[in-house]
């Protein structure tokens, strides 16, 4: 027997919605994604006429339909942004080098301008070089910490006003379960949040909180979307495919758990005691950062120095100024 789309009870349907189990047409998943996606952007208000907007673009699923769904409702709702997409170039061979060629298409796909940073040129270090130095156990400590700085810097040199990623709602919950198994306070209290920036960063936002990571995927094979597919080579990370897989269980088991997380989170209410770090900026690049020096600045010291773990320490906010060493960091204007 034929089954018809729920939704329209006209056209065949052809998939059940992860999010909803909602058995529906190609169609009618194409509007259900995009106006939920829309809705997000419109009731949290992300964007306001006239901005610069630099999409994080990995080349992987989830920015790459971030990256066509922001074209996309642009060009349908008339949000009057301007987009650029920003890649981060870690030096990682046989990854990031094929994934930034899938930028490069999407680049000229989408018509929205590409920019690269490299970690090499902002720091003199490629990913692959600090794992020779390294090893690989700390890795993505410093390529988390590189990355989220050379995308602000990178950010600055398109002069963009707002940033978005392609983080989904599966992400969302993931980081919500793993800061509290971590007991991390700090982080727990924003991580939920749909943007950030209000410590003077630029505004970074998540249009796909609440957007499903299964249907990120469906989207992108049945819009036949170009990205590319293959992990890190240097993804350890244990701990966070824990909590990656327990989602994924809760989820088979009830789909909704995963909005149920995030709006938990989101609920949480932190005691006035957890007093929060002032921010300020390093005395050394002049990035934002609580403490004297940045921590890109500490662990490149550290780095720069052969002593690796200076920086890479468990006690947070403790990120002490080690005295100046002869390579200096070299940062975009
Ligand atoms: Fe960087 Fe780790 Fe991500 Fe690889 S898995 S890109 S090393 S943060
Ligand atoms: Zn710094």
């Amino acid at each position: 027997m034929v089954r018809k789309c729920v939704l329209c009870d006209e056209r065949r349907a052809v998939l059940r919605r992860p999010k909803t189990h909602q058995q529906v047409c190609k169609d009618c998943f194409f509007a259900a994604f995009e106006d939920e996606v829309h809705r997000t952007i419109i009731d949290n208000r992300l964007f306001k006429r006239g901005d610069r907007v630099a999409i994080g673009a990995s080349g992987g699923k989830d920015s790459t339909v971030l990256a066509y769904i922001m074209k996309l409702l642009n060009d349908r709702h008339g949000y009057g942004l301007d987009l650029f997409l920003l890649s981060i170039d870690e030096g990682i061979t046989g990854y990031r080098d094929d994934s930034l060629e899938t930028v490069k298409r999407n680049e000229e796909q989408y018509g929205i301008p590409l920019k690269i940073v490299s970690y090499k040129e902002l720091y003199g270090w490629t990913m692959d070089e600090i794992v020779r130095e390294i090893g690989r156990k700390n890795n993505c400590t410093f390529c988390g910490v590189f990355r989220r700085q050379a995308l602000d810097r990178g950010a600055a040199a398109l002069r963009a006003t707002k940033m978005v990623t392609g983080h989904n709602a599966d992400d969302v919950a993931e980081t919500v379960l793993l800061n509290i198994l971590r007991g991390d306070i700090a982080r727990l209290s924003r991580c939920a949040a749909i943007s950030t920036g209000d410590d003077g960063a630029l505004p970074r936002s998540k249009p796909f909180k609440y957007t499903y990571e299964k249907e990120i995927v469906m989207y992108a094979y049945f819009k036949k979307l170009d990205y590319f597919s293959t992990e890190c080579i240097y993804s350890p990370n244990a701990y966070r495919g824990f909590a990656r897989e327990y989602v994924k269980d809760l989820e088979a088991i009830r789909p909704q758990a995963i909005l149920d997380i995030i709006r938990s989170a989101e609920e949480f209410r932190f005691s006035l005691t957890a007093k929060m770090p002032e921010q300020g900026t390093c005395e050394r690049c002049g990035y934002i950062s609580s403490q004297r020096w940045c921590k890109a600045c500490v662990l490149l010291e550290g780095l720069n120095k052969g002593l690796p773990q200076l920086g890479v320490s468990k006690s947070r906010g403790s990120a002490k100024a080690p005295s100046a060493s002869s390579r200096t960091p070299i940062f975009l204007a």
